[in-house]
């Protein structure tokens, strides 16, 4: 049977945060590079440090930058780190290289977050391409081999969705049932939200935001025990001569992916694989993206915004997306 996917059109666009008023500990901070948000169930304040000191153990480990971690020193990696390669290479063989996370000499050259970005000549990104590419590197019974001495490992595509798994993992084995654990645009969530569970409904309401106006969202996923990831080309971007260059890459090009998508959210019970997937799926477009969808090599939903304004939800999360009341929606259109 052909997959029912639902078609929405609103005026704007985008994705991201977690709702609730609350009287669960909070805390707010900078890690990996982003803002980090975690609400906790607990009345442990120890409980709370512990998530936090997770994930600034997670950045040492796994950061491309930190002089002391896994991925500067790939001769010597942790099991831990060797086994999240291991699910990273799956990925990037599996779509194809959409997401490959050897792409780290190309992440540097383009410097898209650095002081003064600025676009490199054809030359540079030619060069710089044949260092990359999961090809080139062999992952067996922890070694790895690189058969290009230059390749760099950037695990910035999956670092913060499997932390925010990780964390989750670890309030639920020390007792917590509630949580959300937002890492940029990553939010992990388990049990539900207090504004929820005063309503007697389950899960955490997960917003999409609007891309062209932060303070506004198109809607919402009810969820609980799962991570949703945002890729999109908004967010982190400079500006040359009036064109706007954002950080995710398209390795066939060398270039800022350009498709017909605006931003992707995906849902998975696996913070990694939904982190890793948001990536490729936003660098496949959309048809690409339904495609590998529907071949269900791996287990997700997805949310789809695309740069006509339309917002495509596949159909395991249909039930549980909940658009704004002001959008302009026109559903459902099966296809
Ligand atoms: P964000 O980090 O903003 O949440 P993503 O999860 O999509 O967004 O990760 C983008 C980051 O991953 C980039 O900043 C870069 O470090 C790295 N990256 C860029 N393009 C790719 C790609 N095609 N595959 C894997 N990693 C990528
Ligand atoms: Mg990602």
């Amino acid at each position: 049977m052909k997959r029912a996917l639902i078609a929405i059109v609103v005026t704007f666009l985008v994705v991201l945060c977690s709702c609730a008023k609350n009287e669960y500990k909070r805390a707010d901070f900078f890690a990996m590079n982003t803002y980090a948000s975690f609400l906790v169930d607990t009345e442990n304040e120890n409980i709370l440090s512990e998530a936090k000191a997770e994930v600034q153990r997670i950045e040492k480990l796994l950061s491309a930058t930190y002089d002391g971690s896994d991925i500067q020193n790939l001769s010597s990696v942790s099991e831990e780190t060797f086994s999240l390669l291991e699910k990273a290479h799956n990925v990037a063989v599996t779509t194809d290289g959409c997401f490959d996370y050897t792409l780290g000499a190309l992440v540097k050259l383009w410097n898209v977050n650095g002081e003064s970005p600025k676009v490199p000549s054809e030359d540079e990104i030619e060069r710089t391409l044949e260092t990359c590419g999961y090809e080139n590197l062999s992952l067996s019974e922890g070694i790895i081999e690189t058969a290009n001495s230059k390749l760099q490992i950037d695990l910035g595509a999956v670092a913060k969705g499997y932390a925010g798994g990780r964390i989750c993992a670890m309030l639920k084995d020390k007792g917590v049932e509630n949580a959300c654990i937002s890492l940029g645009g990553n939010i992990s969530v388990i049990g539900s939200s207090r504004n929820n569970l005063e309503k007697g409904v389950h899960g955490w309401n997960v917003g999409i935001t609007d891309p062209y106006d932060t303070s506004h969202i198109i809607g919402f996923v009810n969820v609980s025990e799962k991570t949703v990831s945002v890729s999109g080309s908004y967010e982190r971007f400079f500006e040359e001569n009036g064109k706007k260059y954002h950080h995710i890459f398209d390795r066939t090009t060398g270039y800022p992916a350009e498709t017909d998508l605006l931003c992707v959210a995906v849902i998975s019970d696996d913070g990694t694989l939904a982190d890793a997937l948001s990536t490729a799926l936003f660098v496949m477009g959309y048809d690409k993206a339904k495609n590998f969808y529907e071949e269900k090599a791996f287990d997700f939903e997805a949310v789809f915004c695309k740069k006509d304004g339309s917002v495509y939800v596949t159909d395991g999360i249909f039930h549980d997306f909940v658009p704004e009341e002001n959008a302009n929606v026109v559903f459902p259109q099966y296809e």
